[in-house]
């Protein structure tokens, strides 16, 4: 009898972590695993705002897919998936065309979330990738080099639009690298600006309001400025449109946007016809797709709601690690014929770093700034890479210099 087809499709924190619980679970004469991801490495999503402020190389923030499967059990593909064929159980790709499936997994993560406002895909960055950190740190530096060719003052204000994590953990970042940009390229500190730019009333709406204090007075401290209640309306190649008030927008010239104002699921889950919100489908408790009996959707392009609150979980690395352990587990529950399990999510907590040594947090309910929240934002960055790689990955990719 032929093997069941296992397919996996992203090898982010859900598809790589469900990918080696399989091949650590089941054995070779089972089932077929295949991985498909775009590239050939895994990057650390949650490491990114620190790549493309140049605070930390973007090597440092990868690693090779090969180093952490069993290529005896599970084959990966270097490709781009574009559609998912629900009727004919095929993943069409790039390159591969069409591979078949028995059983699928959706892990594509997600993608940047425009809301249809002017100019943002053309001219603002996004930190959602290692090509667009690259770009953004590049992008950075270039402008500092030009300013000391033609002074123009512009080149030097960097807007980031959105004071959620993304956009205050890679303003932390920024705002350390800033003094050594300008030693680098003699520009005068005084002249750079980092401007955040928050629609909601505060920023990290949501967020325990006494750390939010707290990490407002440390960036504003580094020279950051916060335009608070403030939505971004547009964008252009000179910089970004803010609204003032009910018709009045105001130009802000910038050479660098960065946008970091909201995420949506992968758009291959509307393009493969799933019932979808921005990109999410609210999956079953077993994680299956409402409707399905062979697709599994987890990460990003998943939705659950909290029950307490009536609204979705934030989408996070933290509960796609959780997901990929109890789909995995469905997974083999399936090709060996048992009950599937049903997901509960269990929060640990949230960290929000303000450059390599401060942060806020609240973590198991107890409160942390400072110090003690950056190294507890290091040990979270290195559980992910145990529960990927275990002690061999952990050694050679770990964050060890705790301050
Ligand atoms: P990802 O980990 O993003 O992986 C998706 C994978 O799919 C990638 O490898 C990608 O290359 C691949 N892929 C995408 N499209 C295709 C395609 N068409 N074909 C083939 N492959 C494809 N969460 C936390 O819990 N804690 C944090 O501290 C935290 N910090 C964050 C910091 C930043 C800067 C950002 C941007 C996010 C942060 N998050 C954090 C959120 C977290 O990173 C995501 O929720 C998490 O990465 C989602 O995991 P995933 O497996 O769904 O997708
Ligand atoms: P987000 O949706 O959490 O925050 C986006 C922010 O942009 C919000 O504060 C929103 O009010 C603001 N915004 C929206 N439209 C705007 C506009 N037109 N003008 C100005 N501001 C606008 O998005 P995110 O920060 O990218 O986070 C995405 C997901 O990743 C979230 O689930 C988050 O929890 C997670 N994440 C977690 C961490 C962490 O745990 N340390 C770090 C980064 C991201």
């Amino acid at each position: 009898m032929r093997k069941p087809r296992i397919v996996i499709l992203g090898a982010g924190y859900g598809g790589l972590v469900t990918a080696v619980r399989l091949q650590k679970k089941l054995n070779v004469n089972e089932a077929d695993i295949t991985l498909i991801n775009k590239h050939n490495y895994h990057y650390e999503t949650t490491w990114l705002h620190e790549a493309s402020a140049g605070t930390l190389h973007h090597d440092r923030v990868r690693y090779d897919i090969t180093s952490v499967i069993d290529k005896s059990k599970v084959m990966l593909v270097e490709d781009t998936v574009l559609e998912v064929n629900k009727e004919a159980k095929t993943v069409v790709c790039e390159n591969n065309k069409e591979i078949p499936y028995d059983y699928l997994v959706i892990a594509l993560g997600a993608e940047s979330e425009t809301f249809g406002i002017e100019g943002l895909k053309e001219y603002a960055f996004s930190i959602s990738s290692v090509n667009n950190a690259r770009h953004i740190r590049g992008h950075i530096e270039h402008q500092f080099a030009l300013y000391a060719q033609d002074k123009k003052e512009e080149r030097l204000t960097i807007v980031v639009g959105g004071a959620g994590f993304t956009g205050i953990e890679f303003i932390g970042e920024l705002a350390n690298r800033i003094p050594e940009l300008c030693k680098e390229f003699d520009v005068d500190q005084k002249k750079v600006r980092i401007i955040c730019v928050e629609a909601a009333p505060t920023a990290l709406p949501g967020f325990d309001p006494e750390l939010v204090s707290y990490a407002v007075a440390r960036l504003e401290k580094k020279g950051v400025e916060f335009m608070i209640g403030t939505p971004i309306k547009g964008c252009t190649k000179e910089g970004i449109i803010v609204g003032k008030g009910d018709e009045e927008t105001e130009m802000i010239p910038a050479g660098t946007v960065v946008w970091a104002a909201g995420v949506r699921g992968s758009s291959i889950i509307d393009k493969s016809g799933f019932e979808n919100m921005r990109g999410r489908v609210k999956v079953e408790p077993t994680l299956l797709a409402p409707g399905e009996d062979d697709v599994f959707v987890i990460g990003d392009c998943s939705l659950i709601i909290n029950e307490e609150i009536n609204r979705p979980y934030p989408p996070t690395a933290q509960i796609s690690m959780q997901q990929a352990e109890v789909c995995a587990k469905n997974i083999i529950a399936l090709v060996r014929g048992d009950q599937l399990e049903t997901f509960e999510y269990h929060p640990k907590g949230t960290v929000c770093s303000l450059g390599d040594d401060d942060g806020i947090g609240v973590v198991f309910g107890k409160k942390l700034k400072g110090t003690s929240a950056a190294v507890m934002k290091k040990v979270i960055d290195n559980r992910a890479l145990y529960m990927a790689g275990g002690i061999s990955l952990l050694m050679k990719k770990g964050k060890f210099k705790f301050l």
